[in-house]
């Protein structure tokens, strides 16, 4: 396996060596997969004659692989002797059977580089105490890259994960933390947990939240209300960060603050339409990425299921390389109605942007006219909700005018949160 700093400045490239480089990267990746995974030797042994042939324009003839592919075929992935396997997680499947994603101690290596790269991208430096508010455990593959990227950067780390709102409270206190990391909704429920024991989070020596599991921005790359309440609560600023288990390579913000840049010596990243075909031009459909340098389980165009869109323009940052957009929305949380293609969190994005709409679920069912219904449950403020301006907005919005069912507060709040997971769960699929 190659040198994994070998490239460490490539974005800071022209797009022509990048290209070049990245070139070279992909044939040496498609070599070690045709001669080690025995999956990809059966499925891409006949398809490619040449790899020395294979580009970045042409790669898109070979074709993707899904997740169901690795359900049915988990062993077949593996392309090292299992005794060089030194990390298993266990990913949720699209028919509930778990699947095993193995990282040999190289992969270990890989990630806390790409993780490292991502907190420098965002103006980390080893003088930040960064504090880690989600778990290490349960098989969390992000928790434990957070981890091993702080440390490879020399930042210090404490592992606070799913600890009390007042164990985390007082660790920034009483340990000067200057960065945290969290889900955005878990992050403001700190800040106003803190104002309210008179610790005010904007005078803490926070500067800095890197968030994840949840969009910050709509699809122009606006800061959502959500954060902007964050900035403000905070007095710090917030970045994004996308990952998935499978394919290990993060997208994350930079100081300038506009979309998830894609570290060029690590993965390619395409965009895809419901058919497969490439999307160019911020064009937004399923997010494919193609890992490189990855030993234990490599992966030839990957199809993450995350809806998004790439932009290409220069950053301020001086990174040539491409950035990743918002998270739109999961493929199999699309909605299609009457006509109108939504995602439930443009749903989430109008009803945030509505003061009086204290908490809200959303539910989709289908019938036989193949169109979907939306129904969104809201617990409302009494004193300000204007009906008129919830349907407005709704409408203006999203396009379509879904069923509003007004519910008490206790009640929805019962439904979204459940012990296990820090963020709210506002998405329930009761299509067939
Ligand atoms: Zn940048």
């Amino acid at each position: 396996m190659r040198n994994l700093s070998k490239y460490r400045n490539l974005a800071f490239e022209n797009k022509e060596t990048i290209k070049q480089v990245q070139t070279q990267l992909l044939q040496e990746h498609l070599m070690y997969c045709l001669n080690n995974s025995s999956f990809y030797k059966k499925y891409l042994g006949n398809r490619i004659e040449d790899i020395s042939k294979i580009n970045l324009k042409n790669f898109k003839n070979i074709p993707l692989t899904e997740k169901s592919f690795i359900e049915e075929n988990n062993n077949g992935f593996c392309a090292v002797d299992s005794s060089q396997i030194v990390d298993i997680v266990l990913s949720s499947g699209t028919t509930g059977q778990p699947i095993k994603i193995m990282y040999t101690e190289h992969d270990l290596k890989r990630l806390a580089y790409n993780e490292e790269k991502s907190f420098i991208g965002c103006g980390l430096t080893k003088d930040d105490i960064v504090l880690l508010t989600c778990t290490m455990d349960r098989c969390f593959i992000a928790g434990l890259a957070y981890f091993l990227g702080i440390t490879s950067l020399g930042a210090a780390a404490i592992r606070n994960g799913h600890g009390s709102l007042d164990s985390h409270s007082e660790i920034i206190q009483n340990m000067k933390t200057t960065v945290i990391v969290g889900v955005p909704s878990f992050l403001k429920k700190l800040g106003i947990y803190m104002q309210k024991e008179n610790k005010d989070p904007a005078s803490s020596s926070v500067t800095k939240m890197v968030c994840i599991g949840e969009p910050l921005r709509n699809e122009k790359v606006e800061l959502l209300d959500l954060g902007i309440e964050l900035e403000k609560i905070w007095n710090a600023k917030v970045y994004s960060t996308y990952a998935s288990s499978e394919t290990i390579t993060t997208f994350c913000e930079c100081e300038a603050q506009c979309g998830g840049h894609l570290h060029p010596d690590l993965a390619i990243i395409e965009i895809i339409d419901e058919q497969g075909n490439v999307i160019k031009d911020r064009g937004i459909g399923e997010i494919v990425v193609t890992p490189l340098g990855i030993e234990g389980m490599p992966l030839v165009r990957y199809k993450t299921d995350d809806i998004s869109f790439l932009m290409n323009e220069p950053c301020k940052c001086g990174r040539n390389s491409m950035r990743l957009g918002p998270i739109v929305g999961r493929k199999n949380q699309m909605m299609k109605i009457k006509g109108t293609t939504l995602y439930p969190q443009a749903v989430y994005n109008a009803l945030d942007s509505l003061n009086f709409v204290q908490e809200y679920y959303i539910e989709v069912t289908n019938d036989i006219d193949l169109s979907d219904n939306l129904i969104i449950h809201i617990a409302v403020n009494e004193q300000d909700f204007d009906l008129q301006l919830l349907q407005d907005r709704l409408q203006s919005r999203l396009r379509v005018k879904p069923n509003v069912i007004l519910e008490k507060k206790a009640v929805i709040k019962k439904i979204i949160y459940t012990q296990e997971i820090r963020k709210p769960i506002r998405f329930f699929d009761r299509r067939k």
